[in-house]
Formats: structure tokens, sequence, C-alpha cells
């Protein structure tokens, strides 16, 4: 815990430290969430090098919003088209949904059900 905290800001800094996100993802890379191959699908990709399905980083991020921003990022996510992609970013793409505040703060909502388990197992650094 302390040390996944640790790294966690580690990490963060060297976020902070980046202007712009140029990370390789090779055609082995898996879906942090599913675990599924990553360029099969719409992807984002993180400094730190997490690479998420573009559906399942909304989904497993809506779990963590407060219910207004997760209505809005589910219609967003509905409608997705050029128009709202820079939207969507700013509330999906901010930080590694595993790495960034968004995870970290949910450490205190309990975790349920088996999806939640998996979620969390991955998280662990
Ligand atoms: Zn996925
Ligand atoms: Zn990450």
């Amino acid at each position: 815990m302390d040390e996944a905290t640790r790294s966690a800001e580690n990490i963060r800094s060297d976020i902070a430290g980046l202007k712009h996100r140029f990370t390789l993802v090779t055609t082995e890379d898996r879906c942090a969430i599913c675990h599924k191959l990553a360029l099969t699908r719409q992807i984002y990709v993180f400094p730190c090098q997490h690479v998420f399905h573009t559906d399942c980083i909304v989904e497993a991020m809506v779990r963590h919003l407060r219910p207004s921003k997760q209505r809005k990022l589910r219609e967003l996510h509905a409608v997705i088209a050029k128009d709202y992609m820079a939207e969507l970013d700013e509330i999906v793409a901010k930080e590694c949904f595993l790495c960034g505040d968004t995870m970290i703060n949910s450490i205190e909502i309990p975790f349920v059900g088996d999806d939640e388990k998996e979620l969390a197992a991955s998280w662990e650094l």
C-alpha cells in the first residue's frame, strides 16, 4: 500500500513533467482493465504505459465519478463523435485511471463484485 502510493506519486510527477503523451503501443500490449489485446479497438495510452480500451476506461471510470459526471461521461461516450472527443478526453485522459487521483481517491470506496476485485488486483503495483 505504501509502496503503491509512492509509485503512484512518482508516476504522477513524471506525468506532470510531460507536455505531450508519446507512448509506443505494440501489438502485444493489453488493456489494463479487460486484459485483451489493446489494438483491437480505440485506446487511451498514458505515459505510465497503461493502455486502456476507450470503452473499458469509460465503464471503469464511471463507477468512481459523482452521479452528475457519470451521466455526462456516459452521454459523451454514447454520442462519441469528433465534436465530443475533446470533452471526453477532459474527463478520461486527464490522468491514468489506475495511477491518477481517480483511482487513489476511490480507495475508500469499498470494492464489490468480481469485476471490481479484478480491477483492484490489477491496480496493485
Ligand atoms: Zn479493455
Ligand atoms: Zn497507469
